[in-house]
């Protein structure tokens, strides 16, 4: 058995049954890491954690959901979803700690 997973840091368990018993199952055409749980048979994709954008916003004016226009360094853009019909748009200024 070969085993390359660090044991540094949080130890990733399937979302379903919280096993550890993960096997890598290949790639996402985005490039994510996808996992076959052992335990559980079930496949998921590992997700990379954004902590910057806690929630999608929803649009002011018709409350739909909003979609990342553009990223920056310091602002996230979000458009919103029914776009060209709502041109509403929404800066988010990322939170600087310290
Ligand atoms: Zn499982
Ligand atoms: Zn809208």
């Amino acid at each position: 058995m070969s085993h390359e997973e660090t044991e540094k840091g949080d130890t990733l368990r399937c979302p379903a049954c919280r096993s550890e018993a993960l096997y890598r199952y290949g790639r996402t055409r985005q490039g994510k890491q996808r996992r076959l749980c052992l335990t559980c048979g079930r496949q998921f994709v590992e997700e990379t954690r954004r902590p910057e954008i806690a929630a999608r916003p929803t649009c002011p004016l018709c409350n739909s959901p909003m979609y990342i226009y553009r990223r920056d360094v310091t602002v996230t853009r979000f458009r919103c979803s029914r776009y060209p019909l709502c041109t509403q748009y929404l800066t988010i200024r990322k939170e600087t700690k310290g």
